[in-house]
């Protein structure tokens, strides 16, 4: 027996100790090798015409034996030598493990680091088998060797027995796995079955380039079964040599060649959807880093799409083997409801996580799928508007948490991708839209936050915008506020002008809630005038406060309010919504709380009333009427009134 080179020794003991779960990787890298083998006869015979290979009988079979507790995977590729038996599957000679060299040394890493960051290749197989068998017969050669080993000091290379590979012509390799018994950590009976098996096949490599057949069992009704005797059974079965794998990449295909309805059909088996996709993006690279990325924007938002336990990422292959099925790096956060599928020649096959985020070339491919989707979405949103409220409705929370998450980093990428309730057009508009139709006059976004449409459009700061010609902005979700506290504002880039339109310079706007104190609206007549009111009310103001305490930080007139008597606005950086947000939130206890603001309407009957008690010096009506009409105001905003009872009492004293 020749012994294993140290190297080799310390993978395959990391290999068979190792609490690595996912043990059934051992399919994907054999068919990968069985595949490689093929492609290089092929290349072989391409270049030597004197060779007689026909392209059409080369596949790769999988087999098992129950009994014997064994699978087989043969291909018909260029075989092994003696000695290429020996060089390769004697010592680490293949890319992954010399990476494991480079890297490791002699040091003793953590066996589940090392066999997720470099794959495993050949040796992978020792994971599930307690002896591999692997007879070849190099392309040319008449003789068979067999390779053998238990995976742990050395292995054995005699000739092949008789009936091993010694057939005319019979050249390739077949790799004979001997599991082992099934335990509580790994099951390995259910690679003992041809659904086992199939599903592995289909699962990590759907898309060899060869055919992967297996022999399955056919069960077919019988002809007449009018003739048969009762108890006869009505269907027999047979065996039938199937190819189990697709072969053909739908994602190598340029889109203009492929029907919609393929892609919807492979995007659905494969993502396990209902409902077709929205979009299809279908894009290829080729030069240093060669690629093609086939994406997908799904109809529906799974169910779990805002919970912790999804997981992002696009499936991973290079040439064509599954390397990684939700490979997170390819995609943000943002866009974490993209599903598809990259597959790159360039990356290496055996890649984990870890090595993963410190891959450049990966990097590369994640900036342009972002890029990508980002047009997509854009294009959407001009093309097919109502497709894109769908989207926006089902993906669009994401999109908001982006900005919010990034601190308003990414505000330039989405801001454009947003879409917004206007309380003037009723119907979504996007910022750029919102800025294109303002009036002149007004240099901001306006915004109203709650957690209804209906309510928000009957706020008395909304209906007064809006009365003035201005659009608000309804913000219903709880990310909206802090989503644009986050932004601040909105850079709309300059619109060139044309016949009908003047075009307009690059702008900041600021968002800004409509709600608040300070916001400048009116025209210069009703400031005046709030301006008199204010001279002429100060004691008013004061008695109010007095009789509101801690409720409001101030009373003041305001000339924004067109209809309603009174309205809450608020001062500073925390409105009623994102009070309301965070005190249903865990911290409840320290959020931080809204400054609110009483607002009269100086027009407004109430207002003359509330002047008059005063001038009469009656302080007791005064107190009334100022916590009737704070309460009044929290009730408009959606709020619950501090003290119902109090309220109720006060509503029944004025009748
Ligand atoms: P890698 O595929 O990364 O080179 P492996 O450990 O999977 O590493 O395989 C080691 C080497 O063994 C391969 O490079 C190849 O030369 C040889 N080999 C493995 N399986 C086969 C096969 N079915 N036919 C021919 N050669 C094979
Ligand atoms: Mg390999």
């Amino acid at each position: 027996m020749k012994q294993f080179k140290t190297e080799s020794k310390k993978l395959l003991d990391l290999m068979i100790n190792s609490i690595y779960t996912n043990r059934e990787i051992f399919l994907r890298e054999l068919v990968s090798n069985a595949s490689d083998a093929i492609d290089k006869l092929s290349f072989a015979a391409l270049t030597d015409s004197s060779m007689n290979v026909s392209q059409d009988d080369l596949a790769i079979r999988v087999s098992f034996d129950k009994d014997a507790r064994t699978i087989t995977i043969s291909d018909n590729g260029i075989g092994m030598t003696e000695a290429e038996l020996e060089e390769n599957l004697g010592t680490i000679a293949h890319s992954g493990s010399e990476a494991f060299k480079a890297e490791h040394g002699d040091a003793q890493g953590d066996a589940m680091d090392i066999i997720g960051q470099f794959g495993v290749g050949f040796y992978s197989s020792f994971m599930v088998a307690k002896r591999v068998r692997v007879v070849s017969r190099a392309y040319g050669s008449d003789q068979a060797f067999a390779w053998e080993s238990d995976g742990v000091e050395g292995y054995t290379i005699e000739p092949a027995a008789a009936g091993e590979r010694d057939g005319a012509n019979d050249h390739g390799t077949d790799v004979v796995l001997y599991l082992r018994d099934s335990t509580d950590e790994e099951d390995t009976d259910r690679f003992l079955s041809e659904w086992g098996l199939r599903e592995l096949i289909k699962r990590y490599s759907n898309y060899v380039r060869h055919p992967i057949q297996m022999m399955v069992t056919k069960s077919e009704p019988v002809a007449n079964p009018e003739d048969l005797p009762d108890d006869a059974p009505r269907y027999i079965e047979h065996q039938e040599l199937e190819t189990v794998n697709s072969m053909t990449p739908i994602w190598k295909k340029r889109q203009s060649e492929v029907e919609q309805d393929d892609y919807n059909e492979f995007y659905k088996s494969t993502f396990h959807d209902y409902t077709d996709p929205v979009r299809t993006i279908s894009f290829h690279a080729e030069g240093a880093l060669s690629y093609d990325a086939l994406l997908f924007i799904p109809g529906e938002a799974p169910f779990d799409l805002y919970s912790k336990d999804y997981e992002k990422g696009l499936a991973l292959y290079s040439s064509n083997v599954l390397i990684q099925e939700k490979c997170a790096d390819l995609l943000p956060d943002y866009y974490n409801f993209v599903r598809g599928i990259v597959d790159s020649p360039d990356v290496h096959l055996n890649i984990s996580r870890e090595t993963l985020q410190q891959n450049a070339q990966l990097r590369a491919i994640a900036k342009r799928v972002e890029r990508k989707v980002k047009s997509e979405l854009e294009t959407m949103m001009a093309d097919d508007r109502e497709a894109y409220e769908g989207f926006f409705e089902n993906f669009g929370r994401g999109l908001k948490f982006g900005i919010y998450n990034s601190y308003g980093m990414k505000a330039a990428d989405l801001a454009d991708l947003l879409l917004f309730w206007s309380a003037k057009e009723e119907k979504y508009v996007s910022l750029r839209e919102y800025v294109l139709a303002m009036p002149e006059g007004l240099d901001k976004i306006l915004y109203a936050a709650g957690d209804s449409r209906e309510r928000l459009a009957k706020l008395p700061a909304v209906t007064g915008a809006v009365k003035r010609g201005y659009d608000v902005l309804l913000c219903t979700a709880d990310v909206d506020e802090f989503m644009i506290q986050a932004m601040r504002s909105y850079h709309m880039d300059a619109v060139a002008g044309d016949a009908e339109n003047p075009g307009t310079d690059a702008r900041d706007l600021e968002l800004t809630n409509v709600s608040t104190a300070d916001l400048d609206l009116a025209t210069d007549e009703e400031k005046e005038q709030a301006e008199q009111a204010t001279k002429d009310n100060e004691g008013l103001f004061a008695a109010m406060k007095t009789a509101l305490g801690e409720k409001v930080a101030s009373v003041r007139v305001s000339a924004n309010l067109t209809d309603a008597p009174a309205a809450l606005a608020t001062e500073g950086p925390i409105s009623l919504e994102m009070e309301r947000v965070m005190m249903q939130g865990p911290d409840a206890g320290m959020a931080p709380r809204a400054q609110r603001v009483l607002e009269l309407n100086a027009k407004h009957p109430v207002f003359g009333k509330l002047a008059e008690a005063q001038q009469a010096g009656d302080e007791e009506k005064l107190a009334l009427y100022s916590s009737l009409l704070y309460d009044q105001a929290l009730l408009v905003e959606g709020l619950p009134v501090d003290d119902p009872v109090e309220f109720a009492k006060n509503v029944c004293s004025l009748m």
